[in-house]
C-alpha cells in the first residue's frame, strides 16, 4: 500500500492518542514501515533517529533480533492462555527472574517477592493501588482508603492512575471523576523538591490513619517534563512510610529496566518499595506487557477464602508472548552487559545538555542516566517552543517528541556511540536554530 493511501485511511478512520481531531486531519505525519536499532523508517524512505524510543519503551532498540526470535518461538508454541486455574513456563520463569532482580536495599534486603501481571503502565499502577487498598480493607485498617502523591505526578491515563497523578493539563477535564490529587505547584529546584517532600511527609504523618499508600515516580518524573530529584528525598519518604507503616509504591514504568543507569531507579536510590510497577521497557517495546511486584507481607494479606482474593485481573494477564519477550529482555540486559556500558553514554548526554544550557533562552539543563532534558520556555506542557525544535530536528533526521517547552532525549540504552553523537549534535543544532 502506498504512503498516501495509508495516510488517507488513517485520516478517515483512526482516532489518534493525544491529538486533536483538527491536528489529525492536517499534520504532515510520519508513515512508518520499519525500524532498526535506534532508527525509524518512513514509507518515503527517510530514516529518522528516534530520540524518545517510542514513548520510552524500546530500551534495547527496535527489532532486536533476540527479542523477535523469542516472540516468534513462543508464538509457535503457545500464544495465549488464560491464567485462570492454569499457568505456563514463561510466566513462572519471569516472576522468578523479576524477584531475583528486584531492587535490593542497603543491607542487601530484597523484600519484593510476588509478581502480578497486567498490560501496560496504567494497569500496573491500578493494580498496585487496588492491592494496597484491599490489603488494608481486609487486614484491620479499613479506614486507609486514600493515596498520596507528588505534585506534577503522572501515573497513567486510566481513572485510578489519573487519580494519583497531578499533571494539570492532562487531568483537568476529568477532575470530577478523580479521587483527589496533589495540585501543589510542580517542584523544579532542589529547594522546591525538598519543600514538596516536606509537605508530603507532613501530610502523611498527619493523616496516616487514612493513607493506604504513597505513590511516586522514583528520581525522575517523566511526563511532568523530566523533573529530577535527589535520592535523599526518596529515602526520607521511605523512612516516613516505615514510621507510619504504610506502603511506598514506586512507579518504575518509565525508570525501570535501566533508564536511569541502574536496573531500577529505586535501587539507584537504595530504596526498596512495597509495591513496584514496571511496563514499557519490560517488553522492549514489542507488545503491551506489565507487572506489579509486591512484598510477601502484602501477598499474605490475601490468604483465606475466595472473598479475600485480590479481585482484579485482566484477560491478557501473564500473556505468554509478553512474558517470553520480557524474559528475553532481562537476559539480553545481562548477557550484553547493557547497564555497565551506560556510564560514558550518560556522560555524553549530560555534557551535551550542559552545553545547551549556555544557549540564551535555554534553562535548567539536567540529566540522569540515559535521560537528558532542557527547558526552552515557561509555558510547560502546552508550550510550543519544543514543537518548533521538533520541526527543526525532523528536517535534520531526528525525531523528538517534546513535552511542551521541555526538549528531552530518552534514546535506546543500546544506541551506538556514533548515533548518540549525531542525536545530541542534532538536538543542539535544532535548539540553537529555534532560539
Ligand atoms: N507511569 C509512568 C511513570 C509513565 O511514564 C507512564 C506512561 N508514560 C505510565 C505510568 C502509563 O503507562 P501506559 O501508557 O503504558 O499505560
Amino acid at each position: 500500500m502506498d504512503r498516501d493511501r495509508i495516510l488517507e485511511l488513517d485520516r478517515q478512520f483512526v482516532w489518534r492518542p493525544y491529538t486533536s481531531s483538527e491536528d489529525h486531519q492536517t499534520r504532515d505525519d510520519l508513515v512508518l514501515v520499519g525500524a532498526e536499532g535506534a532508527r525509524l523508517i518512513d514509507a518515503d524512505g527517510t530514516r529518522y533517529l528516534d530520540a524518545t524510543s517510542s514513548w520510552w519503551t524500546c530500551n534495547l532498540g527496535y527489532q532486536h533480533p533476540r527479542l523477535i526470535a523469542a516472540l516468534v518461538k513462543q508464538a509457535k508454541q503457545l500464544a495465549h492462555v488464560a491464567m485462570a486455574g492454569a499457568t505456563h513456563a514463561q510466566a513462572a520463569l519471569l516472576a522468578h527472574r523479576l524477584v531475583e532482580l528486584a531492587p535490593e536495599g542497603p543491607r542487601g534486603e530484597r523484600t519484593l517477592a510476588r509478581v502480578f501481571f497486567s498490560d501496560d503502565g496504567s494497569t500496573s499502577v491500578e493494580t498496585a493501588l487496588k492491592m494496597a487498598f484491599q490489603y488494608w480493607a481486609q487486614n484491620g485498617r479499613p479506614e486507609r482508603t486514600r493515596f498520596l502523591a507528588l505534585p506534577g505526578a503522572y501515573h497513567g491515563d486510566t481513572l485510578g492512575a489519573m487519580s494519583v497523578g497531578a499533571l494539570a493539563e492532562v487531568g483537568r477535564v476529568f477532575r470530577p471523576l478523580l479521587l483527589g490529587i496533589n495540585d501543589a505547584p510542580q517542584p523544579k529546584t532542589p529547594n522546591e523538591w525538598e519543600a514538596a517532600f516536606d509537605a508530603l511527609i507532613a501530610q502523611l504523618d498527619d493523616e496516616a490513619d487514612q493513607i493506604a499508600g504513597v505513590v511516586v515516580e522514583p528520581l525522575v518524573q517523566g511526563a511532568a517534563g523530566m523533573r529530577m530529584y535527589d535520592a535523599s528525598q526518596l529515602q526520607r519518604l521511605r523512612e516516613a512510610c516505615d514510621r507510619v507503616d504504610t506502603f511506598l509504591i514506586a512507579d518504575e514504568v518509565f525508570t525501570g529496566i535501566g533508564r536511569t543507569g541502574a536496573l531500577w531507579a529505586t535501587e539507584k536510590a537504595e530504596v526498596v518499595p512495597d509495591l513496584l510497577c514496571v511496563a514499557k521497557g519490560l517488553s522492549g517495546g514489542l507488545l503491551p506487557f506489565a507487572a506489579t511486584l509486591a512484598t510477601q507481607r502484602i501477598f499474605d494479606g490475601f490468604r483465606g477464602d475466595g472473598s479475600r482474593a485480590l479481585l482484579h485481573g485482566h484477560t491478557f494477564y501473564g500473556n505468554p508472548l509478553g512474558a517470553a519477550v520480557a524474559l528475553e529482555v532481562l537476559r539480553v540486559v545481562v548477557d550484553d552487559a547493557v547497564l555497565p556500558q551506560l556510564a560514558p553514554k550518560a556522560e555524553a548526554i549530560a555534557r551535551a545538555f550542559e552545553r545547551m544550557g549556555a544557549i540564551p533562552g535555554a534553562t535548567d539543563p539536567r540529566a540522569l542516566g540515559m535521560i537528558g532534558a532542557i527547558d526552552l520556555g515557561h509555558e510547560g506542557y502546552l508550550g510550543r517552543t519544543g514543537w518548533k525544535v521538533h520541526e527543526e530536528a525532523k528536517k535534520r533526521g531526528v525525531l523528538l517528541r517534546p513535552l511542551g517547552d521541555t526538549v528531552y532525549v530518552v534514546p535506546p540504552l543500546t544506541i551506538s556511540d556514533a548515533d548518540l553523537t549525531t542525536l545530541l549534535d542534532t538536538v543542539e543544532a535544532s535548539v540553537r536554530s529555534v532560539l
